[in-house]
């Protein structure tokens, strides 16, 4: 199913990179080979790019609703490939099958969303100070669109990129993560499959720093719209600054869960151990940071540590993960913290560090303040909610924040002081929903919105007409 060998998707033809070097991608499972992909440089990415130029402008030229309407073909394509999709993120991720079917489903309905955008692709009229004048918005594309994105779930990842940057009249160059190229292979193959034109999707694999750097650096793409870590996208952001490209930013999270003393505690333990652990961890959203009220501290711990051991371990992505993550908490423990639980390797084949709770973690410390994108959590307790309020806003980043609370009162201040872009009140912090805008502040992203009615601003340019339509009035 998945083939030995990933090749680029480049004009609508499957190529080798132009200097023929293959990447070994690993199952996260049992750590064995699952395929070799595309090992592409500058030759690859400026063919690419070459291509999409090519074919965008008849793509533009196409109505919105016609550009829609072909995406919904391409959403209804994966969704007839569902078993096969999911298969295909589980082998390359190591996720449960049902967890890789959720995500081909949230995939799915982002392509269904997107495709309906194309009859409305909202615009504004506004009032003028002169009269005899309207004023109003068009849209335009930006042109070639740069993608690339992280691993963690794969197809998601690709549809919030790929599907509005189509629907809004731009070609795309799509720079799988390399620990992800199976499903974005398929998503290049459905495209072809459903009659995409040549050019308007193309896939360039390989290495950040050379493929993904060569994306960010060409003078041909646009836009530059980017999923990953903080670092990575401190590095894109100075290079496709530096010659002033669009650049649309979505980061890390260390996000905080809060339990007040009145939340219901088995709901707070559940939504914690999921938001935690889910995924192994290895989500932008997952929280990573457990906050809970001194006064119920002790019975939260208790069933927390019980809930956390009990979980069937996920593997990380990749053995130099694992070791990244091995080695933070091995900081950490140096100096002073105390693991609850988990913390170690487990002896089964493949990259599976326990369910991991982290206590005596101090907010300065790098353990709070680093993402480390996978299935560990710190434990702290506090006084009350301004001293949670405090330690959420403690942090370089700003992506979501979940608080456990029966008082209406405590939910909206939380939400009103709290410095992020979702806040969830009594449910686990999670991502978006296909219509919902999703993006976070400091660390975590420049402030664009992905998914929703704003994706479309992040795709497209909004140029304002102002008309006059009898000049002899004025
Ligand atoms: P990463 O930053 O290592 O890699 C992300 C992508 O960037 C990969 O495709 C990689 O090949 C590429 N890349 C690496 N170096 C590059 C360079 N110099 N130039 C251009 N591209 C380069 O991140 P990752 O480990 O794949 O993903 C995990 C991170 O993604 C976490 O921080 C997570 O929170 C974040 N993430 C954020 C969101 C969100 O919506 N905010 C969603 C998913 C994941």
């Amino acid at each position: 199913m998945i083939p030995a060998e990933i090749p680029n998707l480049i004009g609508g033809e499957a190529r080798p990179a132009a200097g023929g070097a293959w990447l070994d991608k690993h199952r996260p499972a049992d750590g064995t080979l699952l395929c070799r992909v595309a090992g592409s440089g500058p030759e690859d990415v400026d063919a690419a790019v070459a291509a999409a130029r090519a074919a965008q402008p008849a793509w533009a030229a196409q109505t919105v609703v016609a550009r829609g309407d072909l995406l919904r073909e391409l959403a209804l394509a994966l969704r007839e490939r569902r078993e096969e999709a999911s298969a295909i993120v589980a082998e390359e991720t190591g996720k449960p099958l049902e967890l890789a079917l959720g995500e081909t489903d949230a995939a799915v309905e982002m392509g269904l969303f997107v495709a309906g955008e194309g009859r409305r692709f909202y615009g504004r009229t506004t009032s003028a100070s002169t009269p005899h004048r309207t004023v109003l918005t068009m849209r335009h594309p930006v042109g070639v669109a740069g993608l690339i994105v992280s691993f963690n779930t794969p197809l998601p990842n690709v549809a919030w990129k790929a599907f509005p940057a189509l629907l809004c009249g731009n070609a795309a160059v799509l720079k799988p993560s390399e620990e992800a190229p199976a499903s974005a292979w398929l998503f290049g193959e459905l495209a072809r499959e459903v009659g995409l034109a040549p050019g308007l999707l193309n896939v360039v694999h390989g290495a950040g720093p050379e493929a993904g750097a060569a994306l960010v650096e060409h003078e041909g793409v646009d836009l530059v719209s980017f999923t990953g870590s903080a670092a990575t996208g401190r590095i894109v952001n100075e290079r496709a600054g530096a010659r002033l490209a669009k650049v649309c930013l979505e980061l890390g999270g260390k996000n905080a869960l809060v339990v007040c003393d009145d939340a219901d505690l088995e709901s707070a333990v559940r939504r914690s151990v999921a938001s935690a652990f889910s995924n192994a961890g290895q989500r932008c959203a997952a929280a990573s940071r457990l906050v809970v009220f001194d006064s119920i501290a002790d019975a939260f711990r208790e069933r927390l540590l019980a809930e956390a051991r009990a979980l069937e371990p996920q593997p990380v992505i990749s053995e130099a993960a694992l070791q990244r993550i091995l080695r933070q908490l091995d900081g950490a423990v140096a100096r002073g913290a105390s693991i609850a639980c988990g913390g170690v390797r487990l002896d089964r084949p493949g990259f599976h560090l326990a369910p991991t709770i982290v206590e005596g973690v101090g907010p300065e410390d790098d353990l709070s303040c680093t993402e480390l994108f996978g299935p560990v959590a710190t434990l702290s307790t506090v006084r009350g909610l301004d001293e949670a309020i405090a330690l959420v806003n403690d942090s370089p980043y700003g992506l979501t924040a979940a608080v456990h609370t029966a008082s209406l009162h405590r939910a909206l201040r939380f939400a009103e002081e709290v410095e992020v872009g979702v806040v969830v009140v009594n449910a686990g912090t999670h991502g978006s929903e296909p219509h919902m805008g999703f993006g976070g502040v400091k660390q975590s992203g420049t402030g664009w919105k992905e998914a929703g009615v704003e994706a479309l601003d992040v795709y497209s340019d909004v140029r304002w007409v102002n008309l006059v339509a009898d000049p002899s009035l004025t």
